[in-house]
Formats: structure tokens, C-alpha cells, sequence
């Protein structure tokens, strides 16, 4: 079992990298915000209550998130181990996972971080666009689509997420920076944490990506 954990602010490249790694280590990839997102569109009760939190762009509270990762680490594409996108977010969470993959007889094999600098976050923010069928991402500046509005991959509309609207990236930052930090400062401190720039182009990035995690898994 190899359990990955992949750290970023939003903005810093964990949903492009995620699925790379995924596909590369043969890894699943269990990212909460995706799984508050479908539960958000099945209308679930799960999806209710998240939603309010998302909108304003603060985290759901942990009783709801971590029964909700926990469901998601028992399915059986997970016995082999994940690469956790967007989980821990804080202290409690860290911990909670912690103990539940010891449960399992496992554990964190190291903390992947995508570092880039708050200026960097809100210019790439303010410009990301997803694609509606499977959440591909565009950025205006950086990575715009061949037809604008229109996905490369699947050809469905693109659409902004509602917590990419300017007015709400401001708070999202700053709730989930503060956050962020305990979290990396929580695996530095147990030797587990590897720091990536994430001001390099994508290749790069996972590249550098792939050899810390081959190194400790
Ligand atoms: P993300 O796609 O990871 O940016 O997540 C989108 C939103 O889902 C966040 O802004 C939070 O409201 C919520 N969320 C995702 N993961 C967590 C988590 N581990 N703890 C609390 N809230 C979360």
C-alpha cells in the first residue's frame, strides 16, 4: 500500500498534477473537493451541507470530511493505496488519517508539496476555468483552450467554479494558507515532507513530482 499525500494552496497545481501521478504510480486518486463536488450535483444530503461551506469559501467542517474520505479509502481500488488531493487540510484531519491507515497497517509514505507564492495563486486563480464534463483544467494566461469556452479533451463547455470568482478567492486563501501551513509543518516535522516549485512548466513539476515519490515509496 502506498499512500501519497499531495499539498498545495489552491491554485498551486494539485489538480493537474493528481491525476498524472494517479496514472503514472497506478495510484487512485482521492481528491475531497472532486467528492464534494459530485455530492454537490447528486443533490445528496453530504452535498447540502458542503455546499454552504464551499460558497463562501471556507472548509467543510471535519465531522463531514473525514467520514466522507474514510467511505471513499474502504472502496476497493484504494486496498492497493491513494494519492490524497486537497486531505489533510488541518491538524485534525492530519491526525485522523494517521490513525486510520495505522488501523490498516499503513501509513503516510511522504508529503508531496506544490509550492508557489501567493501573487502567483491569485493571478492563476482569478483566470482557471474547468471543463464541465470532467473538470479538466484551463487557465486564460497560462493554459487557454484551442476554441475559447470549449474543453481540448471532451469538448464540453468550460465553466468557472464557484469559489474561483474573484470575490471569493481573497478569503479562500486566507482561510486555507493558515491551514496549509500546520499541515506542511506537521509532515516536515515528521520527516515525511518533500517541497516542489511550483513556478516550473507541468512537465517539470511532475517530474520532480514522480522522483521524490519513487524515492520514498
Ligand atoms: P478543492 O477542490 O480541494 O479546492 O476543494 C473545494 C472545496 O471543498 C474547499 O474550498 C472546501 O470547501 C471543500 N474541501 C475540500 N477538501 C476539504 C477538506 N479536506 N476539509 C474541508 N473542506 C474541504
Amino acid at each position: 500500500m502506498t499512500f501519497l499525500v499531495l499539498l498545495g494552496a489552491p491554485g498551486a497545481g494539485k489538480g493537474t498534477q493528481a491525476p498524472i501521478l494517479a496514472d503514472r504510480l497506478r495510484l487512485p486518486h482521492v481528491a475531497t473537493g472532486d467528492l464534494f463536488r459530485s455530492a454537490v450535483l447528486e443533490g445528496s444530503a453530504v452535498g447540502l451541507e458542503a455546499r454552504q461551506y464551499m460558497e463562501r469559501g471556507q472548509l467543510v467542517p471535519d465531522s463531514i470530511t473525514v467520514k466522507m474520505l474514510l467511505d471513499r479509502l474502504a472502496q476497493p481500488d484504494a486496498s492497493v493505496g491513494a494519492i490524497l488531493d486537497g486531505f489533510p487540510r488541518n491538524l485534525a484531519q492530519a491526525d485522523i488519517l494517521a490513525s486510520a491507515l495505522a488501523d490498516r497497517h499503513s501509513q503516510v509514505d511522504v508529503a508531496l508539496e506544490i509550492e508557489v507564492p501567493e501573487e502567483e495563486l491569485v493571478r492563476r486563480l482569478s483566470g482557471r476555468w474547468i471543463c464541465k464534463a470532467n473538470g479538466h483544467v484551463y487557465n486564460e494566461r497560462s493554459h487557454p483552450p484551442r476554441v475559447p469556452g470549449i474543453c481540448d479533451l471532451d469538448d464540453s463547455p468550460l465553466i468557472q467554479r464557484d469559489d474561483d470568482r474573484s470575490e471569493t478567492i481573497a478569503a479562500r486563501l486566507a482561510a486555507q494558507l493558515a491551514a496549509l501551513g500546520d499541515v506542511v509543518d506537521y509532515y516536515r516535522q515528521r520527516g515525511l515532507l518533500r517541497t516542489i516549485d511550483g513556478r516550473r512548466p507541468v512537465t517539470e513539476v511532475t517530474d520532480a513530482l514522480l522522483a521524490a515519490a519513487r524515492a520514498e515509496s
